[in-house]
């Protein structure tokens, strides 16, 4: 597994591979690396010759200083995980290698799936997780992208954006990669106690409580019912939305449920965490 930091040295590794036709597959990370980003890894290694992998923490996505400040930072062990998968080449890039003084954010109409939910609550969260992917994209030249559905939104935006900016790169969803008892995996679980770890499966059973029961209430009963249960849980509600999988905006009649899925963000202990599930 190749190690690189730099543009340049990337650029000097991939492009005879590039030329002999090998098919990049790429995962883009934050690091603090857990199963779920290590199935990513194992599903682009599955589909393409070379895999790759970065790690950067993306100030620009992150709208809150603090919880970029606290976001988990372990590239040694990150790096011991993916030298046990298929994983080719990682690429750890500095702020200065992603944020060229000319880079300018990258700003594109995004059909409004940017206006709900984490967008309406992470101001320009949206515009950073476009800038640094067009960034990637454009330094990796991926044949294939690999996006988990844990971040739905941000995998609706990235296909969108690849779309309208007719980049040649193919967008792969994943499935969300849940612990056993069904808490989704993320880097920032492990700011919490194994006790808050357990008070958070508050979300993936109002998940359930919601795929099984939609159809039996009326929009704002169900929305009230989810409410009530986080009132008494150690857990503030955040939002919860019940939306067209393809458009994200909101369904307010269940008459119209192929592509229902419903999103929650909730904050425990100071730690934002978010999930959600198809609901049809
Ligand atoms: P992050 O490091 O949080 O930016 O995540 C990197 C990629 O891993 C993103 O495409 C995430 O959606 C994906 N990812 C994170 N957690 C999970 C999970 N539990 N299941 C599937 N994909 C995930």
């Amino acid at each position: 597994m190749h190690i690189f930091k730099t543009v340049a040295e990337l650029e000097d590794h991939l492009s005879p591979l590039r030329s002999g036709g090998a098919s990049i597959g790429f995962v883009p990370t934050m690091g603090a690396l857990h199963n779920g980003h290590l199935a990513l890894v194992n599903h682009a290694a599955s589909e393409n010759q070379l895999t790759i992998v970065s790690i950067f923490v993306n100030p620009t996505q992150f709208n809150n200083k603090t919880d970029l400040a606290k976001y988990p930072r372990e590239i040694e062990s990150d790096i011991a995980k993916l030298a046990e998968t298929k994983c080719d080449i990682v690429f750890l890039p500095s702020e200065k290698e992603m944020y060229p003084e000319k880079t300018e954010s990258v700003k594109i109409d995004l059909n409004g799936l940017d206006s709900v939910m984490e967008g309406a609550h992470r101001p320009g969260h949206f515009d950073g997780v476009a800038t640094i992917v067009s960034r990637f994209f454009e330094i990796v030249k991926p044949t294939k992208a690999y996006f988990g559905e844990k971040d739905f939104q941000q995998l609706m935006i990235i296909r969108q954006l690849t779309k309208t900016l007719n980049l040649p790169v193919e967008i792969i969803g994943h499935p969300i990669e849940r612990s056993a008892k069904g808490l989704a995996l993320s880097s920032r679980n492990q700011l919490l106690s194994e006790a808050d770890q357990s008070r958070s499966l508050i979300i993936w059973e109002s998940l359930n409580w919601m795929q099984k029961n939609y159809t039996s209430y009326s929009p704002d009963t169900l929305y009230q019912a989810i409410k009530d249960r986080f009132e008494g849980s150690d857990l503030q509600l955040e939002y919860v939305h019940v939306v067209d999988e393809n458009t994200l905006q909101p369904i307010d009649q269940w008459s119209n449920t192929e592509h229902a899925r419903a999103f929650i963000a909730a904050f425990i202990s100071g730690v934002r965490l978010i999930d959600n599930m198809q609901l049809f």
